[in-house]
């Protein structure tokens, strides 16, 4: 068989690789970015005193259908849904397994399978970790895409672990230089209150209906409150009731100490009763973090997240209050200002010159490594010039050069490839000084 005959296989079509920076002039598809973020993530949730959980990337169908909804876009029309194939007597064959689309039920899943309440009154989690849907490839959408999320599961449902949560996201937002977003904020109600305001919908929606979309004809039916979402039917949507004019005592009390926590910590907010979430399990205060960034389009939601203090019940668990948030490391990676720093870069390169000093530069290179400075060298002997271009495309501060005069005398050049400057250094002086900056 001859060569072009060989199909290449490339990725699923709206799937992508994300790469090394030297892989891919794509920006926005560079794994030193996502790295980035993920170290960002990480040290926020190591001073707020998150811990991190991970939980299997396939679950139960029913999870997804219990704990989501049946009735969202997500489980109705975009999960990656399968029957274990397996002899009839393989344990598990034939069960309905799904790729998680999201994160938040599989985290509640394992809080009750775990006990977790048991442990302690208030869990606080964190995962980061890849998600899966199957999108049509809009701009910025991946069937296979990425997700940094938070919960708090257990007793409290003190409104200052949300602005603590705020605040926190805050932090992420100001280290990563994302600075054009604003933060949206509303009350969802609660089991009391809610479904008099979904009634009270009902009837201002109905003699509507027949100029409303098809979406909004089918929420009338199944998720009445999702119709305030509708990115159609804005003028009709703007003269219905608000949910903020008819919150029980409790709901509004809730809500006003939500806000003074947030004014007592100066984080700036504005009030969006058209913000919901659809499932019954949401209560109370619900947010987005929107960009008005030019790569994403218009006003685009960065992030959103909830109080969920109903779904550990729906899932068969004790019950428990719930908050939190998931934001998609696609978006934050387009939306990320400048030149992130790349931790891959070496510190040092290594220019031998000749047979005995790449012998020689090989132990060197083993000797700075192991004292915490990352380095590189070539395999192949070349001349200087050819070699010092490896040096410029690797980007290293720093080069060694080792030809045969410096190996008789015992001593290296080290220069500094942004300022020039050079130094001659012994072998000792070498380690000390790379190690030192
Ligand atoms: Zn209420
Ligand atoms: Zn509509």
């Amino acid at each position: 068989m001859s060569k072009q005959q060989v199909k290449q296989i490339r990725t699923v079509k709206h799937t992508r690789d994300i790469l090394p920076r030297d892989f891919t002039s794509d920006t926005s598809a560079q794994s030193h970015k996502f790295q980035y973020i993920e170290s960002v993530a990480r040290e926020a949730f190591r001073r707020y005193g998150f811990q991190e959980i991970r939980t299997p990337i396939f679950e139960y169908t029913e999870l997804f259908a219990r704990g989501v909804g049946e009735e969202t876009d997500i489980v109705s029309k975009e999960m990656y849904t399968w029957r274990d194939l397996g002899a009839n007597n393989t344990p598990g064959a034939g069960d309905s397994l799904t790729l998680r689309p999201e994160n938040t039920a599989p985290v509640i899943r394992s809080y009750i399978q775990h006990q977790m309440w048991q442990q302690s009154d208030l869990a606080k989690l964190f995962y980061i970790g890849p998600q899966f849907r199957r999108e049509r490839g809009q701009k910025g959408r991946f069937r296979q895409f990425y997700q940094i999320g938070v919960e708090i599961i257990g007793k409290s449902d003190n409104p200052a672990i949300e602005a603590e949560v705020i605040e926190m996201l805050d932090w992420i937002l100001k280290e990563l230089k994302i600075l054009n977003t604003t933060l949206s904020i509303n009350s969802v109600g609660c089991p009391k209150c809610r479904p008099q305001f979904n009634e009270m919908l009902k009837k201002e929606i109905e003699p509507r209906l027949v100029n409303m979309c098809g979406d909004c004809n089918h929420r009338y039916e199944t998720n009445i409150l999702r119709v305030l979402d509708c990115k159609r039917d804005t003028e009709i949507v703007a003269q219905l009731p608000s949910i903020q004019d008819l919150l029980c005592e409790e709901c509004r009390a809730h809500f006003a100490e939500f806000c003074r926590h947030l004014d007592k910590r100066k984080l700036k907010y504005q009030v969006d009763p058209k913000l919901v979430r659809g499932l019954d399990y949401y209560t109370r205060t619900a947010f987005e973090v929107l960009t008005t960034s030019d790569d994403l389009g218009s006003q685009n939601a960065l992030l959103g997240g909830g109080r969920y203090d109903g779904l550990s019940e729906s899932l068969g668990g004790p019950p428990s209050k719930g908050f939190g948030f998931a934001l998609g490391l696609d978006r934050f990676v387009m939306s990320l200002p400048e030149e992130v720093s790349d931790p891959s870069i070496p510190k040092v390169f290594l220019a031998h010159l000749g047979k005995e000093a790449f012998e020689f530069s090989l132990i060197l290179a083993g000797c700075l490594r192991k004292v915490g400075v990352s380095c590189a060298m070539d395999f192949e002997m070349r001349s200087l010039k050819n070699t010092m271009k490896l040096a410029d495309r690797s980007k290293a501060r720093y080069t060694i050069i080792i030809g045969e005069e410096e190996l008789t005398k015992g001593r290296f050049v080290l220069r500094d490839m942004v300022t020039r400057e050079q130094l001659e250094l012994t072998e000792a002086e070498l380690l000390e000084k790379l190690k030192a900056n």
